[in-house]
């Protein structure tokens, strides 16, 4: 393997240096184990050398939701401070375009790593647990579609009565 060449921490797929994550598993990549005395050669490498091994096993789990992008940005530094590498999702049941930076996000953790990234999180008060139904966009829509099924039921019945 190529001196910098990354490697998926997850499932140790080998890529070259210019990806940022794996194309398998989403997961941020890291410097392949043989470079370790290297000095880091770009901001990219610097972050990777920072994983903790031990926060990389397992499947990806949700350990926080971020109201947008930049806020999960936050989070996901955060956890990299710890050693513990992370990916963003976007939090189901909202559709915003891709190239919207705006709408939630689930930062995803792997499963060996959620734990730590917990305690990181729930000490600087940033894990909020609150399901999407509870968010006021998703309050917005159910009032819509309570006065959506109270004027069809209005309109049943006046074609039934009349
Ligand atoms: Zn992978």
């Amino acid at each position: 393997m190529a001196a910098g060449e990354l490697v998926c921490p997850a499932c140790a797929q080998p890529h070259p240096a210019d990806e940022r994550f794996c194309r398998l598993c989403d997961m941020p990549l890291v410097i392949d184990g043989g470079s370790e005395l290297e000095e880091p050669v770009s901001e990219r490498h610097a972050r990777a050398r920072k994983v903790d091994p031990r926060y990389t096993e397992g499947s990806l789990v949700r350990v926080a939701g971020a109201m947008n992008q930049a806020e999960a940005e936050f989070v996901q530094g955060m956890l990299l401070e710890e050693g513990i590498p992370s990916t963003l999702r976007r939090t189901r049941g909202f559709d915003v375009p891709d190239m919207l930076a705006a709408g939630p996000r689930d930062v995803m953790v792997p499963a060996s790593g959620h734990d730590a990234a917990r305690d990181v999180l729930l000490e600087a008060d940033i894990v909020r647990d609150e399901p999407v139904a509870q968010t006021p966009a998703a309050r917005v829509l159910g009032v819509l579609l309570a006065v959506l099924a109270i004027g069809a039921l209005v309109i049943w019945l006046g074609t039934e009565l009349g």
